[in-house]
């Protein structure tokens, strides 16, 4: 006689938690890209301006832009081109970081 076992479905590992319910900052590697441009915003740079207020670089490519208080604001701009949800100050001495999608930082 054989005995049929029933296979346990497989279960794929729910996602960690997290509190502020965004994914884009909980599934960010804690490991930054290197800046592509380090210190210097890349479109102001080859607008041959230097004029940013502060710099943001982004998580996903390592992009640096100018923030929001900028004339240009090449950060937000980034993300609205290619959809990269978050960005980390690339000011000295600072280190939090900002999702796009949530308008949330951590
Ligand atoms: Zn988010
Ligand atoms: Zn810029
Ligand atoms: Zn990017």
């Amino acid at each position: 006689m054989k005995k049929i076992l029933k296979r346990v479905a497989a279960r794929t590992p729910a996602p960690e938690p997290v509190a502020s319910g965004c994914e884009e900052l909980a599934e960010t590697p804690e490991t930054d890209p290197a800046a592509l441009t380090p210190g210097v915003c890349q479109e102001c740079a080859k607008l041959g301006e230097d004029n940013w207020s502060h710099l943001r670089i982004c998580l996903t490519c390592g992009h640096v832009g100018c923030c929001d208080s900028s004339p240009h604001q090449h950060a937000t701009n980034h993300y609205r081109e290619t959809g990269h949800p978050v960005m980390r100050s690339h000011e000295p001495g600072e280190s939090w970081r900002w999702c796009y999608v949530h308008d949330l930082m951590d």
